[in-house]
């Protein structure tokens, strides 16, 4: 028998109250098509605190498989595992050793070990013929998530990269790639998208908070220029009246090289300047609401400048192209492996069989608070 422990949650509420760490052991008889799994990393995402909360977009089901006093369910949705046992007629070519992540989201990745039913459906083994050379745990459970959702707003929404070609194509001077607009540019969706921007050819206007002092907002400026961001703002450059003309003058040469795109971590006031930052017939993508905060769609806008609001799901983008998805992420692990592609910082908790309940659980209570140098990502 393999003795595992997992977080498990059986209401839904703040972290810190609703979790309990859960011990039971699973059989050495796996189910036909099952796998055995052992955890390597885990990340804590904000949306994996909303769903312990009860406030996201997806609901868990609460099930009693795992013997717990009440049904529970199991948060986490991204991680990296090890398959440590195979059962028997499992398809999909696993096999002991393989690296593997999540196929899907509400897989519940906060646990030791995992017996996972029907495995080749819903794990994908990692790194393909290449098999796990060149790449860490670490970039592998990250890499479903924030990296993903970047990749596919900066590709499915706006063209960027045809319009800088056509822009380039036109001879009249453009001084560089497609520009987009991002708010919470240090997030780790943020980070990805400067990076993958970097390395398609495209320009960055990046919007950041200030730090608590002028030194460490320029640490943290000069830190996403590292990564590949083109311009660097604070909140409050980005609020200031000034801003617009910013754009033209230093950046735009004068509307001529467009801001056709935003993507919106934020919402709120920064939502609001980047509607109006946003070039005629731009499209603005949310995808976070970090500030807690809506903001107005104003109507002329909408109309004189005719710009166009999107939403993006990445779950609901997965369930609907799962061979993108697959793509996706076999595209950005490579991408780690040739070593163009950088994680985001992340604070490392280590998860070992003597590590308490209240260490794991304010490793995720505090994952919605800001200006942290990096998330949670449970090490085992
Ligand atoms: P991170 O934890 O890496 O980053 C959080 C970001 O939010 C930081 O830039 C932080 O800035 C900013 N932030 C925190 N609090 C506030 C606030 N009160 N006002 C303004 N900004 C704030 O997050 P992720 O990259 O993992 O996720 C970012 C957002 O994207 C989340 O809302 C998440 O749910 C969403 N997301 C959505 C997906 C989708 O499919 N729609 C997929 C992936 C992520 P600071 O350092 O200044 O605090």
């Amino acid at each position: 028998y393999t003795q595992a422990k997992t977080l498990v949650f059986s209401r839904f509420g703040e972290p810190s109250d609703v979790l309990r760490l859960h011990t039971h052991s699973i059989s050495p008889t796996l189910p036909d098509g099952a796998v055995l799994v052992r955890a390597l990393a885990a990340p804590v995402n904000p949306a994996d605190v909303n769903t312990i909360q009860g406030t996201y977009g997806a609901r868990p089901a609460f099930s009693p498989l795992l013997g717990t006093p009440e049904p529970s369910a199991v948060p986490g949705n991204e991680g990296c595992f090890e398959v440590v046992a195979v059962g028997p007629r499992v398809g999909g070519g696993l096999r002991k050793g393989d690296w593997v992540i999540p196929a899907t989201t509400g897989f519940g990745t906060f646990r030791t070990h995992a017996l996972v039913e029907n495995a080749d459906r819903a794990l994908l083994r990692v790194g393909g013929d290449k098999g796990t050379a060149g790449l860490t745990a670490k970039q592998v459970a990250t890499v479903s998530v924030n990296p993903c959702s970047a990749y596919r707003m900066l590709k499915d929404y706006v063209d960027l990269v045809d319009l800088s070609v056509k822009s380039f194509a036109r001879g009249d001077g453009a001084t560089g790639g497609a520009w987009f607009l991002q708010n919470g540019a240090n997030s780790g969706v943020g980070r990805a998208a400067i990076q993958l921007g970097r390395l398609w050819g495209l320009r960055s206007i990046n919007v950041v908070r200030e730090r608590a002092t002028a030194e460490e907002t320029e640490a943290l400026k000069s830190e996403l220029r590292e990564l590949g961001a083109t311009v660097v703002v604070t909140e409050a450059e980005f609020l200031d009246r000034s801003f617009s003309a910013r754009l033209k003058e230093e950046w735009t040469r004068g509307d001529r090289e467009p801001v056709m795109l935003g993507l919106n971590c934020v919402g709120g006031k920064s939502a609001s300047a980047m509607i109006k930052a946003l070039s005629p017939k731009g499209c603005m993508v949310t995808y976070g609401g970090m500030s807690r905060q809506s903001f107005p769609f104003p109507t002329g806008p909408q109309i004189f400048k005719r710009l166009r609001f999107e939403g993006f799901w990445l779950s609901e983008w997965a369930k609907e192209n799962p061979a993108e998805k697959r793509n996706t992420i076999n595209e950005i692990l490579e991408l780690m492996r040739e070593g163009k592609f950088k994680e985001s910082p992340f604070k490392e908790v280590e998860w070992n069989w003597d590590t308490e309940e209240k260490v794991l659980k304010d490793a995720i209570q505090g994952t919605l608070e800001g200006f942290k140098s990096g998330k949670g990502l449970f090490v085992f």
